[in-house]
Formats: structure tokens, C-alpha cells, sequence
């Protein structure tokens, strides 16, 4: 594998950096008590496609020995995808993995005495080259240990769309969705309000819900999307809002809208626990499943919804029937996937070899449990043999 030996002289450098850190704090914190030391190698700036993401070392106050931070597995990356993070954090308190401002939890995973952890992460559609993706560690007395994530990002295209707005439309939509508006504002002017701050509400809801989580997968093999649906719009669209033949909005669509026979059957593409069921801004009634770990999907514009909170649900269940509650044009079902409320496409999660790859992979080779129901991941003899010197690493 390129990539590991790619990473290891960066891994011998953090090792001298991350001596020269504790030796710097330990003497400042020896000799006159002071907090917020930082040591930090800056990132060089992305130059292009498919550069590798570069370590960054940081130690603020005191003594970072106790906030060990080592991943186990990073990978390549892609706007609007996810990527699941095995690392082991000794005697830390609190390990959190960022995506430049975004924070992820992670979770204690596997048999205890491995100490590994795991974390989910997103990489919003909007993601661009150069923002960090780290791993923070926080021991008790709030020593803090950051290590950036080696990951490769491939870009990936976006389509966009116009959306043309109908007065039908507006008189249809508007007043269910901005109930409280003065008879007197142009229905275009209500429209507005709720394409931007109602779409911007639903979204700071998803972060919200997207923290309440199981911390352990309770779901297994690939997500599905239901049977006899047509794609008819995709993830991350640009849309372009159109009235009387100006354009006046752009939003971004971050889901699939998935097309059947009018108030179909709703499936849940994976086992997990109810974690939201309610109208939801634009959304309209809306179905979130919890599958541990952050990972959640989305079920919107119903028209029933037959779940309540705090149920658990089999892979296939029906959780309601499509509809065109919320800023849905006709009958469908929008359909999101979401990684701490961070919408992702759902295309990764309904290819089994992706999960394999992308999430059993770095689990296998963190020696811990993986998610059954995708197959095994191959033995790599070839990377084996590379990494066979590794133990003279060790500290
Ligand atoms: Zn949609």
C-alpha cells in the first residue's frame, strides 16, 4: 500500500515532534507554571487533487504524555462522504475528531484492554482542500494532544438544477409552512423566509439530534433504498429558484428525492432506533433514524408517519407513507443520510463494498469487530509484510 509508507516518515517526524513538545512543556511547566504552550507544524497548502492531508502536532497547556493520540487508519476522502476513524487515545478523558470547525464524537469500541476508539465523520458537500481533519484529546486536567488525520481527497462533481416557482405552488405551500406571515407579504417574500431560515432551522435540528446516539452500530450490512423508487434528484444539487423568470433564491439540496406510486410505503433502510418522528420545517413530517455512532438517516415529506420516539426498528419496517408534507413539489420521499447531522450521500452507504472497504477495513485493521452482514474483508499479505518493523516504532 502507497499510502502507509507515505505516512511513516510523516510518523517518525510527529514522533520528534511530539518529544520535543513534551520536553518543551514539561521545562515550561518546571519552571514557571505557565499554561498554553503550542507547537505546531503548519500544514502546507493543498496544490491540488489527491494530496495527502499533513500532520499538525499542538500542545497547549501542560504536559501532553497523558493524551497519547495514535490512528490506526485514515484514507482517501470526498466532499459530501463519510469516513470511519480507528485510533487509540491513552488516558484521555474526551477525544473528539474535527473537520475544520465541525466536531465528531467518538466512541469506545471493541474489547477494553485494546483501548481503541472509533469516530464517524462527515465531510460536508462543500468541503474544501486544505481544512484540517484532526484528533483531539483532552486528559483530566484538560491537557489537550491534536494530531491531524492522513487522508487523501478525491473531488467529486455536484449536478445542479432550476426549480421553477409556480403562484399554484406558493398559494399551495406557503401559507402551511408560514403560518404566522401578514396576509399583506407577497407570497414570493414568504416563500423566501422559508427556503432560507426554515431550511437553516431543519438544519441546526439535525446537528441536534444527530448527537443523541447509540455509542455501538446497531445496524448491519448495506442500507437500502426502497424497492420500486426512481432517483429524481440527487445529492448536494445546486438549485436555482426561478419566479417570473428571475432567478431568486440558490439553495443546496442535500438529499435524494425518491419517486414511487402516490402515499407509498416507507421502509427503514437499516435496522436502528427512532430518534426523531415530527414535522420538521421544510421537511414536513419527518421520520430520523438512529444507527449508532452518529450515524442517522432521514425520512421526509410524509404524509403518516406510523413510529414514535425511542422505538426500535428492523431493517424494512415501515416507518409511514410518502407525501408532500413540508416544500415538497409532488409525491415523494426525500431521503437523507446523516453522520452527526452532517448530511452525506447516501450512495456510500447502499454499496456493501463501500462499507467494507471504507468501514470494515480500518476496523479489521485496528483488530477490532466488524460490521457483519458486508462480506469479509480480504487478507492483504502485501501490507503485512511493509508494516512487519513496525513494533521498533514503539514508545
Ligand atoms: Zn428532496
Amino acid at each position: 500500500m502507497p499510502q502507509r509508507s507515505r505516512t511513516k516518515p510523516w510518523f517518525l517526524f510527529l514522533l520528534v515532534l511530539l518529544l520535543a513538545v513534551v520536553g518543551t512543556v514539561s521545562y515550561l511547566g518546571w519552571r514557571q507554571y505557565v499554561p498554553g504552550v503550542r507547537a505546531v507544524t503548519q500544514a502546507p497548502r493543498f496544490l491540488g487533487h489527491n494530496a495527502s492531508f499533513t500532520v499538525t502536532l499542538e500542545a497547549a497547556r501542560g504536559n501532553v504524555r497523558r493524551a497519547e493520540v495514535r490512528i490506526v487508519q485514515g484514507g482517501y476522502v470526498s466532499p459530501g462522504g463519510a469516513l470511519l476513524i480507528a485510533f487509540r487515545a491513552a488516558d484521555a478523558s474526551r477525544v473528539d475528531v474535527s473537520v475544520g470547525s465541525r466536531i465528531f464524537p467518538s466512541f469506545a469500541y471493541g474489547p477494553a484492554d485494546k483501548g481503541a476508539r472509533v469516530a464517524l465523520i462527515a465531510l460536508p458537500w462543500d468541503f474544501t482542500a486544505g481544512t484540517p481533519l484532526a484528533v483531539t484529546a483532552r486528559d483530566e486536567a484538560n491537557n489537550v494532544a491534536t494530531r491531524t488525520v492522513p487522508a487523501e481527497l478525491k473531488p467529486r462533481p455536484f449536478p445542479r438544477d432550476t426549480i421553477t416557482l409556480t403562484d399554484a405552488f406558493l398559494q399551495a405551500k406557503v401559507p402551511e409552512l408560514l403560518p404566522q406571515r401578514a396576509p399583506t407579504q407577497p407570497l414570493i417574500d414568504g416563500f423566501l423566509v422559508i427556503n432560507r431560515d426554515q431550511r437553516r432551522q431543519a438544519e441546526e435540528e439535525k446537528i441536534k439530534i444527530g448527537a443523541k446516539t447509540a455509542d455501538k452500530p446497531l445496524w448491519e450490512g448495506p442500507f437500502t433504498q426502497p424497492r420500486n423508487t426512481k432517483v429524481f434528484s440527487n445529492f448536494a444539487e445546486t438549485r436555482t429558484y426561478v419566479y417570473q423568470g428571475k432567478p431568486v433564491d440558490t439553495q443546496v439540496h442535500v438529499g435524494f428525492d425518491l419517486a414511487s406510486t402516490k402515499l407509498s410505503p416507507v421502509p427503514a433502510a437499516n435496522a436502528g432506533q427512532v430518534a426523531f418522528a415530527g414535522p420538521l420545517t421544510i421537511y414536513g413530517n419527518t421520520v430520523i433514524l438512529d444507527h449508532g455512532l452518529g450515524l442517522q438517516t432521514l425520512y421526509a415529506h410524509l404524509s403518516s408517519i406510523d413510529v414514535k420516539p425511542g422505538d426500535k426498528v428492523t431493517k424494512g419496517q415501515e416507518l409511514g407513507r410518502s407525501g408532500t408534507t413540508g416544500l415538497a413539489v409532488g409525491d415523494h420521499l426525500h431521503f437523507e443520510v446523516l453522520v452527526s447531522g452532517v448530511s452525506v450521500t447516501p450512495i456510500e452507504w447502499w454499496d456493501g463494498k463501500w462499507i467494507r472497504d471504507r468501514v470494515n477495513k480500518p476496523l479489521k485493521q485496528a483488530g477490532l469487530p466488524e460490521i457483519a452482514g458486508v462480506g469479509e474483508v480480504p487478507d492483504e499479505p502485501v501490507a503485512r509484510s511493509t508494516a512487519a518493523p513496525r513494533p521498533a516504532r514503539r514508545r
